[in-house]
């Protein structure tokens, strides 16, 4: 009787689930998944449900199982968002720099603690591999870190006796209510670009994460706050377009950091400008890694390949385009083998070297894209478009491509592909290659491997891209640097990060003073009984 009792239950409940699971896929309409988890807005310290009836489905990329929800934020509740970073910014901006420092210093503690937990929920709902979503946390972790030695980075400037009796000093202030739009491909990695760097030098903040990948912000958040946060200093929104134009002409918002795509960036960069913002603006990219025929052969062919297709291409720094050099253009078989060895699987799979991409609309495009560059008279030496991934067979899985004898004026060399394919071009000599690389309109990061000190010297000084790898092929600035793309990669005037960073979240009060010595007090001690009459 027990027996078949827990077998009757499990049917049962296998039922409902399943009947929960078409329902939903029917119908797409969340009211039919009470199963799956619904991402909250963080408002004035707390986490809340939206009241509002428009939310988007977050999948799991390597199964596209909807894995949870996420909110368009209603108008109220923007606004809402917007009202308390309003209230708690005179607070927190008056609240000392040392006290802000300690929140900070417990807070990378706390991101250390929980960094294998944030990263399993990056490869969830992102797709990345498990090894790769510890990367993400990591290099936001180091910007925390970085964060923490606002007491030397706030300094302003002083000149003493300008002329007599006078001083000029500068105070670096806060703005007020800044705001982050962050992209799906770095879920914790890019908002800690944004707002740790924002608050530690007094200001409040509004973030937008993708609507794609919440999870690890939230995740953030939380600890954030169990740092000691005060209520209100970080508020966190959801949505898409709706909410993007909200923060563009909100105004009580005075600076907006956004990472993504060019379409967005570009919109973003003028609406937020036109409404008297600042807004720095980090976009998409063509890297380019020139390979000279005296570079080590071994480890240039490695890191290529590493760099192409590693997060499954989908990094801003990520190595799309191989310029190889005279010589070097022979080493393309090689190239090819190795990168057949990488192996494709879900995030999460032990020796997993790429994941999925991060949606079947990413995936049609890129296919799109290594077809038209076939069509355009492209050679294609690797295709990895009918992949299979075993157990994973919903999954949006790219293997890595290779696409050869590609030309400037290719569709594929044009755009943006943001996944595994390499394109392979060629050049005679490193002044040509030079000048392709200045042709590209974007200017993100690009890599020369050579053995030679001069060539590296002249290929970093010509070329006229923000972030040069010398034998290196992902040159992300650690952030007592700055992260400095340039050119169509980014609009503004001043980088995410670093000393750039904190010039973008700052003003400068000057104040000039003047102290006449002969006002100086007195200081005969006074012995006379004190009248205080006049
Ligand atoms: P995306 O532009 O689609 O989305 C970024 C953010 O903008 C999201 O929060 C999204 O909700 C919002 N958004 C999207 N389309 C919009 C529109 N038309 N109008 C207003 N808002 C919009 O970018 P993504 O697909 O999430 O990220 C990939 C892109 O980001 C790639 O182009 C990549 O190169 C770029 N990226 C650049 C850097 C860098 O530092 N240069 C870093 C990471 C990613």
């Amino acid at each position: 009787y027990v027996y078949l009792n827990s077998l009757f239950q499990t049917f049962f409940f296998s039922l409902l689930h399943l009947s929960w699971k078409v329902l939903s896929s029917i119908t797409h309409c969340p009211m039919f998944c009470p199963l799956q988890p619904t991402t909250k807005l963080f408002i004035d310290g707390k986490f809340v449900e939206s009241k509002t009836t428009e939310w988007i489905d977050i999948h799991n990329p390597a199964t596209n199982e909807v894995v949870g929800r996420v909110p368009k934020a209603t108008a109220s509740e923007m606004e809402a968002a917007v009202a308390s970073c309003k209230k708690a910014f005179w607070n927190w901006s008056e609240t000392s720099v040392l006290s802000r420092q300690q929140i900070f210093l417990r807070y990378q503690q706390l991101i250390k603690d929980n960094l294998k937990e944030i990263s399993k929920l990056i490869t969830f709902e992102q797709g990345k591999t498990l090894a790769d979503a510890e990367g993400d946390v990591f290099r936001g972790l180091q910007v925390v870190e970085h964060a923490c030695s606002v007491t030397s980075l706030i300094l302003g400037e002083t000149m003493p006796s300008i002329t007599k009796d006078m001083d000029t000093y500068t105070y670096r202030l806060p703005l007020g209510v800044c705001a982050g739009i962050a992209p799906f491909n770095f879920p914790a990695m890019i908002p800690l670009w944004m707002f740790p760097m924002a608050m530690v030098c007094g200001n409040t903040f509004l973030m937008k994460p993708s609507e794609r990948v919440p999870g690890a912000l939230m995740f953030l958040a939380k600890l954030f706050q169990d740092a000691g946060a005060p209520d209100g200093t970080l508020n966190i929104i959801h949505g898409q377009h709706e909410a993007v134009n909200f923060i563009c002409d909100h105004p009580d918002i005075r600076a907006i950091s956004f990472v993504g795509s060019n379409q967005a960036g570009e919109y973003i960069y003028e609406r937020g400008s036109r409404n008297g913002k600042r807004v720095q603006a980090n976009m998409g990219a063509k890297n380019h890694g020139v390979v000279m025929p005296d570079a080590n052969k071994e480890n240039t062919l490695n890191q290529l390949v590493g760099a192409a297709f590693g997060a499954a291409g989908q990094r801003c720094m990520a190595l799309s385009t191989a310029v190889l050099v005279g010589e070097a253009q022979k080493w393309l078989p090689e190239l090819v083998e190795r990168a057949k060895n990488l192996r494709v699987n879900a995030g999460d799979q032990p020796g997993a070297d790429l994941g999925p991409l991060i949606s079947p609309q990413a995936k049609e495009r890129v296919c799109h894209l290594i077809e038209k560059g076939v069509k355009e008279g492209a050679s294609l030496l690797l295709d990895g478009r009918n992949i299979k991934v075993k157990g994973y067979e919903n999954g949006n899985f790219v293997g890595p491509t290779i696409l050869a004898n590609v030309k400037p004026n290719m569709t594929c060399y044009k755009e943006e592909i943001f996944g595994p394919v390499l394109v392979v071009l060629e050049a005679d000599t490193l002044d040509d290659a030079i000048e392709m690389v200045n042709n590209n309109p974007y200017g993100n990061g690009t890599a020369i491997f050579t053995t030679n000190g001069a060539t590296a010297r002249k290929y970093s000084h010509l070329v006229d891209v923000g972030q040069v790898g010398v034998n290196v092929p992902i040159p992300v600035p650690l952030p007592m640097f700055s992260f400095t793309g340039s050119r169509a990669s980014f609009r503004g005037d001043t980088n995410f990060y670093g000393k750039q960073g904190v010039q973008f979240y700052t003003q400068l009060k000057t104040i000039i003073s003047q102290w006449k010595e002969e006002d100086a007090t007195v200081t005969k001690p006074a012995v006379v009984m004190p009248t205080m009459g006049n």
